[in-house]
C-alpha cells in the first residue's frame, strides 16, 4: 500500500467515524433535546379563538409566527425547511424542502395564492430566511426585509415589484397592520458565527448555498400594531439599548435562542432593555425548539451543549421567575395551532 492509498483509506475510515459518531449522537436524547411544551403545561397557552376576526398567532417554531385578523395575514420568517444537523456541521450546503415549506404553509391554511399578504424577516441567517422566496412564490406574498433578505428572495425567483427592502422606524401599513421594522442586535455567537454577524449577502443567492453564505445583515425587531392591540417581536436574544422606549406592546414574543450560554446578567439585561420599555402584559417564549428536526406538535428543545450552559427549560425558569417579579406572564405558544394574540 503506497503512501496515497494510505492517506484515502485513512481519510475514508475517519469519515466513517465521522459519520457513525454524527449518528449516534442524533439517536442520542441529549443532542435531540428534551420536550419543552409538555413540561411547562400551566405556560401553554389554550384559549381558543373567538371570532373570525379577532386578531390570533400560530406558532411554527423558532421565530416563525403567523399573524392575521381574517382579513389579513402576515408571516415572521416563514422558515419551514430546518435542514439535519448532519448538514450544518459538514457544511454542506442546504436548500429549501419544498414539501415542508408545502406541508406547513398548508397546515398553516395560507397556501393558496392571496392568503398571505407579507413575509417580514428579523434578520437573513439561514433559520429565519432560507425559505422567503418559496413561500413568497407559492403565496404572492411581499417580502419584508433588509437588503439581505431582498437578495435570498430575488435569487429565489421572487419578482422586485413583491421584494421591499425596508427603512427603519417607517411604519409600513398592511391592511389594518402597522408594522414597523426597529434595529437591533443578535445574540452572541461562538466563534466564527460571532465574527460573522452583522455581515451582509451582497448579491442575489440562490440556493442550494451553505449555512454561512446566509450571512445576517441587520437585525431587527419587528413592531406590529392594530385597532386590536400591539405586539413586538425580537427574534434573535440580542437588544439594543434605549431603541424602544417610544413602542408599547401587549405582549412581546421574545427569541430566547443561545440565551442558555449567556451570563446571569446578560440575561437581566435582555429582559430590562427589550420588556421593560414596551410594558407588556405577556412574554411568549420563542426560538427554543431544536431547529435541526422537523417541525412537530411535540417539538424538542435546542440541545445543552455544554454542562456549563443552562439548559431551555432552565432559561424558562429563570424568565418565569423574572415575569413574576415584575408583574407579567411568560407564556409558550402550542405548535401550530392559532390563538388569540391580544386576549388576557
Ligand atoms: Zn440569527
Amino acid at each position: 500500500m503506497n503512501f496515497r492509498m494510505l492517506s484515502t483509506a485513512w481519510s475514508i475510515s475517519l469519515r466513517g467515524f465521522g459519520v457513525a459518531m454524527l449518528v449516534a449522537m442524533m439517536g442520542c436524547s441529549v443532542f435531540r433535546g428534551p420536550f419543552v411544551l409538555e413540561r411547562w403545561p400551566e405556560l401553554v397557552i389554550t384559549e381558543q379563538p373567538q371570532t373570525s376576526t379577532e386578531v390570533t398567532v400560530s406558532y411554527f417554531g423558532v421565530s416563525t409566527l403567523l399573524i392575521q385578523d381574517g382579513k389579513n395575514a402576515l408571516l415572521v420568517d416563514g422558515f419551514f425547511s430546518r435542514p439535519p444537523l448532519h448538514k450544518l456541521l459538514l457544511r454542506q450546503k442546504i436548500r429549501p424542502n419544498i414539501s415542508r415549506i408545502t406541508d406547513g404553509l398548508v397546515s398553516a391554511g395560507i397556501a393558496a395564492k392571496g392568503e398571505l399578504g407579507a413575509v417580514l424577516t428579523v434578520h437573513s441567517h439561514y433559520d429565519h430566511a432560507m425559505d422567503v422566496a418559496v413561500v413568497a412564490n407559492a403565496t404572492g406574498a411581499m417580502v419584508l426585509g433588509s437588503e439581505s433578505t431582498a437578495n435570498i428572495a430575488q435569487g429565489g425567483g421572487v419578482p422586485k415589484d413583491r421584494v421591499v427592502v425596508i427603512k427603519p422606524n417607517v411604519p409600513l401599513s398592511l391592511g389594518d397592520f402597522e408594522v414597523t421594522f426597529i434595529e437591533t442586535e443578535h445574540v452572541p455567537l461562538p466563534g466564527t458565527r460571532n465574527k460573522l454577524l452583522g455581515k451582509r449577502i451582497k448579491a442575489p443567492l440562490a440556493p442550494p448555498a451553505t449555512e454561512f453564505d446566509y450571512r445576517s445583515g441587520p437585525f431587527y425587531t419587528i413592531h406590529i400594531a392594530h385597532p386590536q392591540g400591539r405586539a413586538l417581536i425580537q427574534g434573535s436574544a440580542g437588544y439594543r439599548e434605549n431603541v424602544l422606549e417610544s413602542f408599547d406592546a401587549d405582549v412581546v414574543f421574545l427569541g430566547i435562542g443561545g440565551l442558555g450560554a449567556q451570563s446571569d446578567n446578560y440575561v437581566a439585561d435582555y429582559w430590562k432593555h427589550v420588556i421593560e420599555p414596551v410594558d407588556p402584559q405577556r412574554v411568549m417564549a420563542i426560538h427554543w425548539d431544536n431547529l435541526t428536526l422537523p417541525l412537530s406538535t411535540r417539538m424538542r428543545a435546542a440541545p445543552q451543549l455544554v454542562p456549563w450552559h443552562r439548559s431551555v427549560n432552565e432559561v424558562i425558569e429563570r424568565l418565569d421567575e423574572l415575569g413574576r417579579k415584575h408583574g407579567r406572564q411568560l407564556k409558550l405558544l402550542p405548535v401550530g395551532r392559532p390563538v388569540p394574540l391580544f386576549r388576557h
